[in-house]
């Protein structure tokens, strides 16, 4: 046991959806903006915000092993009112069931 894992060899990490809403407005969108952004590279190059369309939100899709650690890359500011979801694939889900 060599107590480390190589990502290459876990083809099935889990991919989490992380929704993150703020507040209506162009202040509350910008500064909901800048926190996000500042927080890390994840934000900057992979969410998408639904601003625009009156959709105060972001989302963000992102591959780790749990809820913990998709809760960690989150700003603490929005980590109460974040959603987070295990995202699957379609033959995930009929290998679960065929399994039971
Ligand atoms: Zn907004």
């Amino acid at each position: 046991m060599t107590g480390l894992r190589d990502p290459a060899h876990t083809p099935h990490m889990p991919k989490f959806l992380i929704e993150v809403p703020h507040d209506p407005g162009a202040q509350p969108c910008a500064r909901a903006m800048k926190v996000l952004l500042e927080t890390g590279t994840h934000w900057l190059t992979n969410a998408d915000f639904g601003c625009l369309d009156g959709v105060h939100k972001a989302w963000l899709t992102i591959d780790v092993e749990s809820h913990v650690e998709a809760q960690m890359l989150l700003p603490p500011a929005f980590r109460r009112d974040a959603t987070i979801v295990r995202l699957c694939k379609f033959d995930d889900l009929i290998t679960k069931h065929e399994g039971s």
